[in-house]
């Protein structure tokens, strides 16, 4: 599709038609299949100082945890929801976490269970990539998070832009499935810039994508600023599906933290086809700062509650089966 400022701005009966074409697009593609994953948040150290992520290592007001291995293989062989086909283990930028408990997590979920297994560990080391892929990953999720270079770097976002970059294509080379994402409306985020987080999104070899709106995170440089548009996010998140049909494009918790309490649902009609069922441990889930204390957390509930409203269904499909018969971006990409 043609990208432009308009698209991201459509209000009104062009934002209604705009949705309702992804939404074609997604279900032409996928059916009413939507896959369901379940997050276990492993850590919230983190050595990178992103502004808008109070997770930050600046932010001393936060508790640090570091989940144990035994409590969350429990958890997930013996407790999971049966609706989960895939879980994803995400922490900060921890690099003991990674070691002491995510490799180990994933050699155990490998054995025992038949979920699939993504990671967002942030970016780490060639050495890393392959033992978490030896270990039995298949999916890293690596967020560029904006696409302008000077931005990025004032936003302190991890490393320099072209260095995530780099490790985005590197993934996608050494075999992995990649998901990437942005944050929409970041302040001070032209339409350019938008737009260039899209234009960046098609050409990198991509297996899913997120888009995020912006919500100012508690103990952040930015916690005073207005959170980023809901209606610009979906907006987003539909162009992104018309421009690749076949991406994995999550409906993000934050969606319901813009303000309107019917996000998470709307995302799922403007071409998401993911859900995410929050499995970390009540006692833990309060430190895991992305925004703000008051997450919205997507419990089985509400995710299913979710889905069903929308007249949708839970895929029996994992990513890994569905990704049998799909080839890969890069693969797609060689022709
Ligand atoms: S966004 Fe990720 S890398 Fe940046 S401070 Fe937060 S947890 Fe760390």
């Amino acid at each position: 599709m043609g990208l432009d400022a308009d698209t991201l701005a459509a209000g009104g009966v062009e934002q209604v038609a705009l949705h309702e074409r992804a939404a074609a697009v997604t279900r032409e593609r996928f059916g009413r299949q939507v896959f369901v994953r379940g997050v276990v948040e492993i850590s919230n150290h983190c050595r990178e100082n992103c502004h808008y992520c109070g997770m930050r290592r600046d932010n001393r007001a936060l508790d640090r945890f570091r989940a144990k291995h035994d409590q969350l293989a429990e958890l997930l062989i013996h407790h999971r929801p049966a609706s989960l086909t895939d879980v994803n283990i995400q922490a900060g930028e921890d690099p003991v976490a990674v070691r002491e408990v995510a490799l180990p997590l994933v050699r155990t979920l490998r054995h025992e269970t038949p979920l699939g297994v993504s990671v967002c560990l942030g970016t780490l080391n060639e050495a890393l990539y392959d033992e978490l892929q030896a270990a039995g990953a298949t999916l890293y999720i690596i967020k560029f998070e904006l696409a302008d270079a000077a931005h990025y770097e004032q936003l302190e976002a991890p490393g320099t832009l072209a260095e995530r970059v780099r490790h985005i294509r590197l993934l996608a080379l050494r075999g992995w499935r990649v998901s990437s994402g942005f944050i929409a409306g970041l302040p001070g985020q032209s339409a350019d810039e938008l737009l260039a987080n899209l234009r960046l999104a098609r050409e990198l070899p991509l297996d899913g994508c997120s888009v995020s709106p912006f919500i100012p995170g508690e103990s952040t440089p930015l916690a005073r600023e207005p959170v980023g548009g809901l209606e610009t996010t979906l907006n987003c998140m539909a162009a992104l599906r018309l421009m690749r049909p076949e991406l994995l494009i999550p409906a993000v918790s934050a969606l319901n933290l813009t303000g309107a309490d019917d996000g998470y649902r709307r995302g799922l009609r403007a071409g998401a086809n993911l859900c995410t069922i929050n499995l970390t441990p009540a006692e833990m889930r309060g430190d895991y700062l992305l925004y703000k204390r008051e997450r919205f957390i997507m419990n089985e509930e509400r995710v299913l509650q979710a889905i069903a409203a929308e007249g949708l269904e839970v895929s029996r499909a994992g990513l890994t089966e569905h990704w049998c018969h799909e080839p890969s971006a890069l693969e797609a990409a060689a022709g």
